[in-house]
């Protein structure tokens, strides 16, 4: 990093979907900004997780920018879910386009903030020791960029290959004619498995929770179905603006309670020969009332009797412990045939648990597999991971981690009081992960980059929101999603995955038309619930 780059107006970390669009817009209102970025190129999730089936589940015409009339047109989506790689390739291709890169560090992992009270800026320092001090800190870390390993002793110890789905390696891994077991059967693993197996000579799968799992019904994309969204993507956005979750998802007004056993069955198999996420909106008490949700549960564990043909393995690929849909709805390709075949063993370790890992394989409480590599597909400390590697020091010096040791804590997912001058993109109280995260993403940087704007405009120099507003919102999440059966799950979402974590639903239910309309009241309101000052 050069000196010039040491005072900054606005520090953005990370260059992912929502770093790259923070710095173009901060450039376009003629700030200075610097990104910093712990990899070595631009991506964020879409660099790092480079597993073999890696794909998006929201359709591609919906996870873009809409920022650049120029580049909807000119870009061209070629399945209905896209791939990592060709995601990546998006990336890179705005990153070119807008000339972004000259203003990104790479390799470089910021390490610690701490809050000037006097010259109201962030003093800011990196693992290799740079100081950067800004007046603004956008912290656009992703909220499942920390890749969580399992707590399972040995790990260490195993000699084969070794690999986590979320720090997958550039150069690609060969299995060819190898012994592979994964951990893990959320999105990453569901994703990899088909893919991994086709490849491997033998692939073990170790399940503890099975996840719901629907099919994705991927498709090469209708050129001229592309032709007419591009034609009016105006209104097409606009729409999954306005959207709960910032999406095109048609949303079931009917009860499942009250529709008729023949009429319920057909809904669902529309949704299950459709693919897609849809299935969970398909009648409007799915994720509120048990009884409703356990005939579409029902409905599920029948599709899973049918596609797998030995019927203990299908037993265990039924998920029963929680509700449909309270863990992130998963989408297949070829998932649960892979089970099917002759060189795929499911192991469940639920009654029979990971003992450890062993300088060459597995050992459960049943028998040791022999392994030459393995997989975590274990997931992540999700929203609050990269927010608290960072040692935060904000006002007064206190930490934002002790602050945060009871949950986060923010006022609209944006910013948390006594941190002046630090924003979050779809921070934990945002409908962030619930959402299609192109669409959040966007609306964030467009709030925050605003009001960075009004800032300087008013020459106010230090904002922050006040305690009473942000323990009304933080209430008002909660509530929110108490009304639910989310906190049911047991999921990443509560922080239920990472022992220690504090049970808190963290994304915001209310939806994202909902919510960006609440955003945009409290920008009218001049920022109203945000104390500013101009020293
Ligand atoms: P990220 O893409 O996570 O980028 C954050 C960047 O910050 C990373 O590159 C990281 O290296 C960097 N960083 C973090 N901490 C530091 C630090 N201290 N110093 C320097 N750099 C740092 N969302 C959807 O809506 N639909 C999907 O289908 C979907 N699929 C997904 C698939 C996978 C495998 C995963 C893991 C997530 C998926 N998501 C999906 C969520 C996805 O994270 C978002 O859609 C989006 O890519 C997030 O972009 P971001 O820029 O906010 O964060
Ligand atoms: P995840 O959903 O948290 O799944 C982690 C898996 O690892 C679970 O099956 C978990 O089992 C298992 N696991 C963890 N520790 C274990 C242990 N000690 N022993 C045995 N099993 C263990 O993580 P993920 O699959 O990486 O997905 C995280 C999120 O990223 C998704 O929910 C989604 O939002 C996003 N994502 C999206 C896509 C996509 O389709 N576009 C793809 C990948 C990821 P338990 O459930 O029992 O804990």
């Amino acid at each position: 990093m050069n000196d010039d780059a040491s005072v900054v107006d606005v520090l953005v970390v990370g260059a992912g979907f929502s770093g790259l669009y923070a710095l173009y817009r901060l450039r376009q209102q003629g700030r200075v900004a610097r990104v910093v970025e712990a990899a070595g190129d631009v991506g964020g999730t879409w660099f790092h997780n480079r597993y073999p089936g890696a794909r998006c589940d929201i359709e591609s015409l919906d996870y873009c920018y809409s920022f650049s009339d120029e580049l909807v047109q000119e870009w061209n989506w070629t399945e209905r879910y896209p791939a990592q790689p060709e995601i990546l390739a998006y990336i890179n291709h705005v990153a070119d386009t807008f000339d972004l890169r000259r203003d990104i560090t790479f390799d470089t992992v910021v390490t610690s903030a701490s809050f000037d009270e006097q010259a109201n800026t962030w003093h800011v320092v990196t693992d290799h020791g740079d100081r950067i001090t800004a007046r603004y800190v956008i912290m656009a870390t992703g909220m499942l960029s920390v890749a969580k390993l399992p707590e399972i002793s040995g790990l260490e110890e195993f000699t084969g290959e070794l690999r986590h789905t979320g720090d997958w390696p550039q150069a690609g891994v060969d299995f060819t004619g190898k012994r592979v077991g994964v951990i893990g059967t959320g999105s990453s693993g569901v994703q990899c498995i088909p893919q991994i197996a086709r490849q491997a000579d033998d692939l073990t799968v170790f399940q503890r929770t099975p996840h719901y799992v629907v099919p994705a019904r991927n498709h090469p994309l209708d050129t001229e179905y592309v032709a007419d969204v591009k034609a009016r993507f105006g209104e097409f956005r606009e729409a999954a603006r306005r959207h709960p979750g910032g999406t095109h998802r048609v949303i079931g007004r009917e009860s499942a309670l009250e529709a008729d056993p023949v009429e319920l069955r057909s809904r669902l198999e529309a949704h299950w020969q459709q693919g897609g996420p849809d299935i969970l909106a398909s009648y409007r008490d799915l994720l509120t009332d048990r009884t409703a949700n356990e005939k579409v549960a029902a409905f599920v564990h029948g599709k899973i009797h049918e596609l797998v043909e030995d019927q203990s393995v299908a037993d265990a690929l039924c998920p029963q412990s929680y509700p449909f849909g309270a863990k992130r709805l998963v989408l297949e390709i070829d998932y649960f045939s892979t089970f099917n075949r002759p060189n795929v063993h499911l192991v469940d370790v639920l009654y029979t648990p990971i003992e450890r890992i062993t300088p060459t394989g597995v050992r459960t409480t049943e028998g040791h597999y022999e392994l030459d590599c393995l997989v975590l597909a274990t997931g992540f400390d999700a929203m609050t991971g990269a927010l608290l590697k960072v040692d935060f020091r904000g006002a007064g010096g206190v930490s934002l981690r002790e602050r945060w040791a009871a949950g986060p804590r923010t006022y609209l997912g944006l910013s948390t009081a006594g941190f002046p001058n630090l924003f979050f993109i779809t921070g934990p109280g945002s409908p962030s992960v619930l959402s299609n995260m192109l669409v959040s993403i966007e609306q964030h940087v467009e709030w925050v980059t605003e009001f960075i704007a009004y800032l300087y405009k008013n020459e106010l120099a230090r904002a922050e929101p006040s305690l009473d507003k942000e323990d009304a919102w933080v209430e008002h999440v909660n509530e929110v999603a108490g009304a639910t059966l989310y906190p049911t799950g047991n999921s990443w979402y509560l922080g239920a995955n990472v022992p220690g974590k504090p049970r808190v639903f963290m994304p915001y239910i209310g939806g994202v038309g909902r919510y960006r309309e609440i955003c945009d009241q409290v920008a009218r309101d001049e920022y109203d619930g945000f104390v500013t000052s101009a020293s």
